[in-house]
């Protein structure tokens, strides 16, 4: 894990008067932690995006960046499977309008070019510090399952092996991860690595608050995942401040 790098990321958010960590750097922190990210980079005006895009390879995503915007989509700043130049200048004007729509203060919009990652099974994971128990993690799959049905598991960490492979098996879901019919089974050795690379990244930082993992893509056995949209928050200034009047008594 880069630690320093990572710490580097922090300072920039909190000089932005920031404690929530726009897309773009919390998955740059789970890469300095190990993990597989699209290739990802931030543009400016629509050329700068068109040489990015053709520089990552065709198709590629466009996404609003910006550390006024949390729900990219809600903000109709999502655009994925631009296969040319021309979608791309296209792309980058209508998601710069349609931020400027959403949230109006004077904020330079900006917009990230990204590599297209293989659609698979989407999985979320999710870690909020709670006041009582400490770090609790949430796991479950995405989409429907999570939005409609609730189907999550919860721990508190830190997490061994097994408590990981018995979130995997709590969930109502948990045949999408397995073997069946036509379907391979999915890379859960993967899956519970990535896992332990957040609580690793929880343990070493008490300024994250939450982590916010939506989706995680999760392929075949032997074929790994890539984490798509990341968010992380870190705890308000004020909070270090009193962990630091309480260090000191
Ligand atoms: P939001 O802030 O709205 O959650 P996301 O970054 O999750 O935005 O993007 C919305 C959806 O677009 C994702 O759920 C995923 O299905 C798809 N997506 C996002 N990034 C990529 C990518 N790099 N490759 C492939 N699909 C992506
Ligand atoms: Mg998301």
């Amino acid at each position: 894990m880069n630690k320093e790098k990572i710490q580097e990321i922090f300072r920039v958010v909190r000089a932005n008067n920031s404690n929530v960590i726009p897309e773009v750097f919390s998955k740059q922190i789970f890469e300095y932690a190990g993990v597989n990210i699209p290739k990802q980079e931030i543009s400016s005006t629509e050329d700068e995006a068109v040489y990015l895009a053709k520089k990552i390879g065709f198709p590629v995503v466009l996404k609003i960046h910006s550390f006024q915007i949390v729900h990219k989509s809600d903000a109709k700043g999502v655009l994925v499977g631009l296969k040319s130049s021309d979608e791309v200048r296209e792309g980058f004007r209508e998601i710069i309008q349609n931020a400027a729509i959403y949230n109006k203060t004077s904020d330079k919009f900006q917009v990230t070019v990204q590599e297209m990652a293989e659609p698979a099974t989407e999985i979320i994971i999710g870690m909020k510090r709670d006041e009582i128990f400490g770090p609790v993690i949430l796991f479950g799959l995405g989409g429907v399952w999570v939005e409609v049905l609730k189907d999550v598991s919860l721990r508190v960490l830190p997490l061994t092996e097994r408590d990981v492979e018995l979130m995997f098996t709590e969930i109502k879901g948990t045949s999408l991860l397995e073997k069946f019919r036509g379907n391979e089974a999915r890379d859960l050795a993967s899956l519970k690595n990535l896992i332990f690379q957040l609580q690793n990244l929880v343990l070493e930082f008490p300024e994250i608050n939450e982590i916010d993992l939506n989706p995680v893509f999760l392929y075949e056995k032997g074929h790994g995942n890539i984490v798509v949209d990341a968010r992380i928050v870190l705890n308000t200034v004020s909070s270090l401040y009193i962990e630091e009047v309480i260090s000191i008594e």
